[in-house]
């Protein structure tokens, strides 16, 4: 009986052990996730108008699923993003096209495919001054293959609240990588403003990133709508928060189902104006630090 008794109270115990266990490693796996506050930028550069010279224009190019966005002012110019492998070229194109071939700030918001993977060819066809990287290791083909084409000396991983000047304008990183097991939520998240407009670039910053922008001031008039427009991106306090006019959708032929409906409702509700690279391929917006034009390929 007291043999009985011992062989239950092992059991007992043993499966308390494992429940503790899954218990603690379930919390574990939840924390993980949860992202690190970013320090709030006590410098935001929205709170001040910049200097003008002649216009500032973003070009959002339709890359298909993926990001790629130019912009360029006073012979000055940023690539935010790549698009996806095999777009590199025809990014380069539309570029060179334009008569440049130095290329002042390459910015890879992160890691995933469908925004490093067109660097190869923009590092090979243009003479890249300064690349700015979230710091995200991944073990894939496209990231070595960009890696490899990097130089210690351009490599930044910018710090939170950093800013840069862009021709006239002024940009400022407001969310980095914040050692997320999502690759999407390390995004580099930047703001920039020319003259008395204002523009946010989200990368694929949503979720739990997207909420800790809400720390910030992120008041502007467009947006790059964040993760092609995602299910879990793009809320209702955001839009409250960014009150933009116009929200610009990188978008292409995909299986994740974006932009989705509910995204694009929300927009629709909160009256933005939303753009579409995949139905109006490639748009140009043109600021001219108080009046703006859009125009689009569709
Ligand atoms: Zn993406």
């Amino acid at each position: 009986m007291r043999k009985k008794l011992r062989v239950v109270s092992f059991f007992i115990f043993a499966l308390l052990l494992i429940a503790t266990y899954l218990i603690y490693t379930e919390n574990e796996n939840l924390t993980f996730n949860v992202v690190k506050e970013t320090p709030r930028c006590v410098n935001s550069i929205l709170d001040n108008p910049t200097q003008t010279t002649g216009n500032l224009s973003v070009h959002f190019l339709n890359v298909s699923q993926g990001d790629s966005i130019l912009i360029l002012n006073n012979n000055q110019n940023i690539l935010i993003d790549c698009g996806p492998n095999g777009k590199g070229d025809e990014i380069s194109a539309y570029i060179q096209g334009l008569g440049i071939s130095d290329m002042d700030y390459l910015i890879i918001t992160h890691t995933d495919s469908d925004h490093i993977g067109g660097c190869e060819e923009i590092l090979k066809n243009f003479n890249v001054k300064m690349i700015f990287m979230d710091g995200q290791v991944k073990d894939t083909v496209s990231y070595r293959d960009v890696l490899k084409l990097i130089d210690k000396e351009q490599l930044v991983i910018p710090d939170v609240c950093f800013s840069t000047n862009i021709g006239s304008g002024v940009i400022q990183f407001i969310h980095g990588n914040v050692n997320s097991e999502n690759a999407n939520q390390n995004s580099l998240v930047l703001t920039m403003k020319y003259g008395k407009t204002s523009f946010l670039f989200t990368g694929d910053c949503d979720s739990n990133c997207e909420k800790s922008l809400l720390n910030q001031e992120v008041d502007v008039d467009f947006l790059k709508i964040a993760h092609h427009c995602s299910e879990y991106g793009t809320t209702e306090e955001f839009l409250d928060k960014t009150t933009p006019r116009i929200g610009f959708i990188s978008v292409g032929k995909n299986s994740y189902g974006h932009p989705t409906e509910n995204c694009l409702l929300r927009l629709n509700e909160q009256g933005v104006r939303a753009y579409r690279t995949d139905l109006n391929g490639n748009i140009i917006i043109i600021s001219d630090g108080e009046n703006y034009w859009v125009s689009s390929e569709k």
